[in-house]
């Protein structure tokens, strides 16, 4: 392994990048640079192949160098650049958002763009804040997220999410008027179990002591991801977010899901919410929207609260909130094109076809050594190690790098290894990335 990360050093200066959530330090020392990606496979800058069982960072879901997206992306770059996106249009973004409003959960039929996760979930509690203004509740001004939960790196993203380092260091900035659900992550109930946990519902009634503590008049939403992908796999408990569900509407209360992960078949159906049947006021999504070609992200909010919002005594109200790149026509474009490929390979349903294949597959890791847990729904998978002596995360980091410099690209969070393959991955690629990876964590002391 030491000569192959020798022969990936390259010869460029590494130096000026200051790299986002990385050991920017210890990556420059072995970098793993990627050059070019085709259909399941990346490939580095020393040619070496590499299977991608995590759709880039959760967002390549039909696969890479997908010709109708490049396609759709260099006619529309050529045909128009770029248009304001205030007081101004063009037809793609209109088209985008009717496509979107076909597929979304009952009801949720009003499309607000975004370049990314994290602006989604800025503007989903800023909706949330301004449908209650409207709707003569100004009081209700509190959040309430959950532990472990991952929302991006905006301040609202942060202050919501439950992840202590992504909070620490800014703590003093954080917004006020924030609660967090308890996670439910339950491995002693619920190690090795296969699909949505059985224990676990009742985490939901924590909210009802919340409400009881700070009254639902203050209560503006609830913000949780279906399912956390980047805190490690964590499956919402069978049940569990239907009683969010019912609590949060007897209290007038708005619930948000956080579907960046989820969105656009990753655990089956179209959205988490479609196929675990709980339909929330407010959706957000981004990542998969496009495949990751182009920044882009989409809010999705029931036609309720657009129309408080913007249904005043006068014609010139409007939501004080934007991005100069929000439906990009670029962006657009390439989505449109993606959401062709999902429909015409109905890969949201060969999601729900696969998934007891790669079920199997990723449980036949049970009883190597460590492997403490493992988390599966649709084409995502977790896998639990227990921390070493060396501290947490170190297991986790060397089994990454171990299947990285073997050809398989899998995610570590801490010392748990995420799954998350392309949604055209076949059961031959599915078996490779289970034998990388039962290599790595039986190598990696
Ligand atoms: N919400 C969730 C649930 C996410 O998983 C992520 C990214 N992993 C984000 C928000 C933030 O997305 P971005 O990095 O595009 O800002």
């Amino acid at each position: 392994m030491a000569e192959l990360k020798q022969q990936a050093k390259t010869q460029g200066n590494l130096e000026h990048y200051w790299m986002p959530f990385s050991a920017n330090r210890q990556f420059k020392q072995t970098p793993r640079l990627l050059a070019s990606a085709e259909g399941m496979y990346y490939r580095d800058v020393d040619g070496r192949q590499v299977l991608d069982g995590t759709a880039g960072l959760w967002c390549c879901n039909a696969g890479h160098g997908r010709a109708e997206i490049s396609e759709a992306v260099s006619r529309q770059i050529r045909e128009m650049d770029y248009a304001p996106s205030f007081q101004m249009g063009h037809p793609l973004a209109f088209e985008l958002a009717e496509r979107l409003s076909e597929i979304a959960p009952p009801g949720m039929n009003r499309i607000f763009f975004t370049n990314s996760g994290s602006e989604s979930v800025d503007t989903a509690l800023k909706l949330a804040l301004c449908y209650h203004r409207a709707n003569g509740e100004p009081s209700r001004s509190r959040f309430i997220g959950r532990e472990l939960g991952y929302h991006g790196v905006g301040f609202g993203g942060i202050s919501v999410g439950g992840i202590g380092n992504n909070r620490k260091g800014f703590s003093p900035q954080l917004l006020g008027g924030i609660d967090h659900l308890p996670h439910t992550l339950d491995m002693k109930a619920n190690a090795f179990s296969r699909g949505l946990p059985e224990h676990g519902a009742d985490k939901a009634e924590a909210l009802e002591g919340l409400i009881a503590l700070h009254g639902a008049e203050n209560i503006a939403a609830v913000i949780v991801e279906p399912m956390s992908g980047s805190a490690g796999v964590i499956l919402p408990p069978k049940g569990y977010l239907k009683r969010l569900r019912e609590i949060t509407q007897k209290y007038g209360i708005l619930l948000i899901f956080d579907e960046v992960i989820t969105g656009f078949g990753r655990v089956g159906g179209a959205f988490a919410s479609n196929h675990w049947d709980v339909t929330p006021d407010i959706m957000t999504t981004a990542k998969a929207l496009n495949n990751g070609a182009i920044p882009m992200g989409a809010v999705f909010v029931q036609q309720a609260i657009h129309d408080a919002c913007m249904q005043g005594p006068e014609a010139m109200i409007e939501f004080f909130h934007g991005y100069t790149y929000s439906g990009h026509p670029v962006a657009a474009a390439a989505a449109l094109a993606t959401l062709d490929i999902y429909r015409d390979e109905k890969l949201f349903e060969r999601t729900t076809a696969l998934a007891p294949y790669f079920e199997q597959a990723l449980h036949s890791l049970k009883g190597l050594p460590n492997v403490i847990d493992i988390r599966n729904t649709g084409l995502v998978g977790g896998i639990q190690l227990a921390p070493s002596p060396q501290g947490v995360g170190k297991r986790g980091y060397q089994i990454f790098e171990r299947c990285f410099w073997q050809g398989a690209l899998v995610r570590a969070t801490a010392d748990i290894i995420a799954l998350s393959p392309p949604l055209i991955v076949e059961e031959f690629q599915i078996d490779q990335l289970i034998s990388t990876l039962a290599d790595a964590i039986q190598t990696v002391d």
